[in-house]
């Protein structure tokens, strides 16, 4: 075993299972996806610590516990459809990959785009697609999702998010101000949506036509509070 994999299943043992994530094939998943390849090589060391970690472009790879806890939220039992906005670093859309039957990834710069994606392909994940848009108008073409798992801070849950959503789908969005967010999961019954608030938080802006404005941007963390 490497170094990297120890931390690997420290980071499982010390920070996902005390903080109550159960789902074994979540924790499996965390246990595979090699994180540290997702960050920039001088940040190598720290990708199993108990933070989120910049990704260049003012952004930033989400905390584990954060990732673990947002793929818990979905449910997810290996047969969905699965869209995720704010690909970042690709590392949570791995996670997904993981997961899930298959992953439409949606991230508005273009440089991450292409790294996370070049990591993506060499890890051998076929079941994954990612493009560079506005998360705010989902994947018209790839709809409707089983689950959706939005990865920035929004001021409210974007309603064509919704409509892409299947009935009995499973969306999980951190909402709320700028600075500080609540994570949310949001499950679109036959008689409308249910909300259930699962954490408070702090997501880098979600930036587009149902988001924040660009000129207004401003560096969250990805962290639980
Ligand atoms: N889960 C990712 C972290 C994502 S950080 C990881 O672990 O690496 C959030 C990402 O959302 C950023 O890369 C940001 O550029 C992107 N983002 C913000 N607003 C967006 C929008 N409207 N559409 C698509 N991506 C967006």
């Amino acid at each position: 075993m490497n170094h990297f994999e120890t931390a690997r299943r420290r980071m499982v043992e010390d920070q996902l299972i005390p903080r109550g994530i159960k789902d074994e094939r979540v924790l499996a998943a965390m246990r595979k996806v090699p994180r540290h390849l997702f960050v920039e090589e001088a940040f190598r060391d720290r990708a199993y610590g108990d933070h989120a970690l910049p990704i260049g472009e003012r952004q930033t790879i989400s905390q584990p516990y954060m990732v673990a806890l947002m793929s818990e939220a979905l449910a997810l039992k290996g047969t969905e459809k699965v869209l995720e906005i704010g690909t970042g670093s690709g590392y949570q859309t791995a996670v997904l990959a993981e997961l899930a039957a298959r992953v439409c990834s949606i991230e508005r710069i273009q440089l991450l785009v292409s790294k996370a994606w070049k990591m993506i392909e060499e890890l051998g994940y076929r079941n994954a697609v990612i493009r560079q848009a506005d998360g705010s108008f989902g994947w018209k073409d790839e709809a409707p999702f089983d689950a959706i798992l939005v990865a920035a801070g929004a001021p409210q849950i974007p309603s064509v998010l919704m409509d892409q959503l299947k009935v009995g789908g499973r969306m999980v969005i951190p909402i709320g101000e700028r600075t500080s967010q609540t994570l949310k999961k949001i499950v679109k019954e036959e008689k409308g949506p249910v909300t259930v608030s699962i954490t408070p938080c702090l997501f880098v802006p979600f930036l587009g036509a149902s988001g924040w404005s660009k000129d207004e941007e401003s560096t969250g963390t990805d962290a639980h509070k």
